[in-house]
C-alpha cells in the first residue's frame, strides 16, 4: 500500500518576531489583497478600500490611497491614519468616507486587524434584495448567523455617525452587507478578511443564481453551525487566502 502523510492539523500564520518585521508583513499582505481583488474583477472605479491596524499604535491605521488601483498599489502607497483622522505618514489622499468607516470599525472592535470593502457586481447586487445569505451550501455556511445587514441607505458616509452606525450593525460579525452599496469584511489578519470578502461574493453569485431556478435545499441550522466552525474560524480564512498569496509570489510581485 502507498504510503501517504494526510493532513492532520493546518498551516497556521506565521509569528513576526518584532512590530517592525509584523509592521511590513502587514503591510505586505495588505497590498496582496489589493492586487488579488484587481485580478478577480473587483475594482470599480475609485470605490473599495483595505486597512490594516499599525501593530504598534493600536489607534492608527494604514490604508490604500483613494484614485489609485489597486494593481498599482505599493506599501510605500499606504496611508497610516490615526482615529482622531489625523495622517501620520504618507502623501496621497484619504475620503471622508473612507476614514469614517474604517475608524468607526476599528474603534469599536479591537479584535479586528484588517477591514476590506468592496462593490464586487454579485456583492452589490444582492445587497439590493436587503437579505442575509442563507445557509444553502458549504461555503455560504461561512457567514452563518455571522454577518449582518446596514440599511438605509443613506449616500457617501461622510459624518462620524453614520461610520459608527456601520460599526454598530457589522457588531460582533465577521461581515456585514451594506443595502444598496456592497460589501465590508473584517479579519485578524489582511488574509482572513480579504477572503471573506472573496468568498462572501462568491456566495452571493451562488444564490443569485440558484434563486433563479429555484428554492435552494438549506442546510440545517446545526449543521450549519458545526460547518462555520469549521470553514470560518479565522486559521480558516487566513488559510485559504494563501493559494493566491503563493500565486502573488509565483508571478513575481513586486509590492513596494
Ligand atoms: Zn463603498
Amino acid at each position: 500500500m502507498a504510503s501517504t502523510q494526510l493532513l492532520c492539523s493546518l498551516p497556521q500564520p506565521p509569528q513576526s518576531t518584532s512590530v517592525e518585521e509584523e509592521l511590513q508583513t502587514r503591510k505586505q499582505h495588505l497590498v496582496a489583497a489589493c492586487r488579488v481583488f484587481a485580478q478577480l474583477g473587483f475594482v470599480l472605479g475609485v470605490a473599495g478600500h483595505i486597512s490594516v491596524r499599525d501593530p504598534e499604535h493600536l489607534d492608527c491605521f494604514w490604508i490604500t490611497p483613494f484614485g489609485k488601483h489597486f494593481s498599482l498599489i505599493g506599501t510605500s502607497d499606504l496611508i497610516k491614519v490615526n482615529h482622531q483622522g489625523e495622517i501620520l505618514e504618507g502623501k496621497q489622499q484619504v475620503t471622508l468616507e473612507m476614514f469614517n468607516i474604517h475608524s468607526g470599525i476599528n474603534e469599536i472592535r479591537p479584535d479586528v486587524i484588517a477591514v476590506v470593502h468592496a462593490h464586487p457586481v454579485y456583492g452589490t447586487s444582492w445587497s439590493s434584495l436587503g437579505r442575509l445569505l442563507e445557509p444553502i451550501s458549504q461555503d455560504a455556511c461561512t457567514f452563518y448567523e455571522d454577518h449582518s445587514l446596514f440599511t438605509n441607505y443613506s449616500g457617501l458616509i461622510s459624518h462620524r455617525a453614520e461610520g459608527q452606525r456601520l460599526a454598530t450593525a457589522l457588531g460582533d460579525n465577521k461581515a456585514v452587507i451594506l443595502q444598496n452599496h456592497g460589501l465590508l469584511t473584517v479579519g485578524h489578519s489582511v488574509d482572513e478578511a480579504a477572503w471573506w470578502l472573496i468568498c462572501m461574493e462568491r456566495c452571493c453569485q451562488a444564490q443569485l443564481l440558484a434563486e433563479t431556478v429555484g428554492s435552494p435545499i438549506l442546510i440545517d441550522p446545526d449543521v450549519a453551525r458545526l460547518t462555520r466552525s469549521q470553514v470560518g474560524s479565522p486559521e480558516a480564512g487566513w488559510l485559504c487566502f494563501q493559494p493566491y498569496y503563493e500565486m502573488l509570489r509565483e508571478q513575481g510581485m513586486s509590492n513596494n
